[in-house]
């Protein structure tokens, strides 16, 4: 068994992170503000001393925007089909993503690779895939879960006859806390349709999006 062919064993069972199902609701800026200045306190700091003084209201914009993803719903960009009776595999690589850990909201840098085999007719723009990524990126995230989200979004609008996402980060909760490791990237697939019953065809596509290389981002 190759090393990659051991890491897809290993994640492959938990992928299937159900995420939590909960009605999106408009960032409260002043609390948002008010809890970092808390948390500079609580941290000994002298939240009022000219460095800090705007920081507050710095953070919260900053997080707005960060974890913009929970006020979107994937349908805005998946929605938008066209027709297209190919059924040629659509692979798009490398979408760069950034997102927080929902663990200890430090940044996962990453990047992400679609492979999808379209049907009915229907495919749709590659820059909708790209901020599909996104709106699940932009959330206090498992690397898991996200995955999983993309490929199910993907199911749900497309229909495709298969799906297979691949994801790859750094997570710097590991590097710049507790094993303070500056670890290699995670890496996480979520295949659905025809690549989930055919694992050749999956290690086929798996190798065409760039995975072959397991230290290709170190
Ligand atoms: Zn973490």
């Amino acid at each position: 068994m190759s090393c990659l062919q051991e890491q897809l064993a290993a994640i492959r069972g938990r992928t299937d992170v159900a995420p939590e199902a909960r009605p999106p609701r408009p960032v409260d800026l002043s609390r948002l503000a008010n809890a970092v200045r808390e948390m500079l306190d609580a941290l000994g700091e002298d939240p009022e001393r000219e460095g800090l003084r705007d920081t507050p209201e710095r953070v919260a914009r900053s997080y707005t925007e960060i974890l913009s993803g929970l006020l979107e719903d994937p349908a805005e960009h998946l929605g938008r089909t066209f027709e297209n009776h190919s059924r040629d595999l659509v692979t798009l690589s490398d979408i760069e993503f950034t997102s927080l850990c929902e663990h200890h909201l430090l940044p996962v840098i990453g990047t992400a690779h679609i492979a999808y085999l379209p049907s009915h007719g229907r495919v749709v723009g590659l820059s909708k895939l790209a901020r599909t990524v996104d709106v699940f990126a932009r959330r206090p995230q498992l690397q898991e879960r996200m995955t999983a989200q993309i490929a199910d979004a993907i199911v749900e609008h497309l229909d495709p006859l298969g799906v297979l996402v691949l994801v790859e980060a750094r997570h710097l909760c590991l590097s710049m806390r507790g094993a303070k490791k500056r670890a290699s990237a995670m890496r996480t697939v979520a295949s659905r349709g025809l690549f989930e019953k055919d694992t050749a065809r999956e290690r086929q596509v798996l190798a065409l999006l760039g995975s072959g290389d397991p230290d290709r981002h170190s």
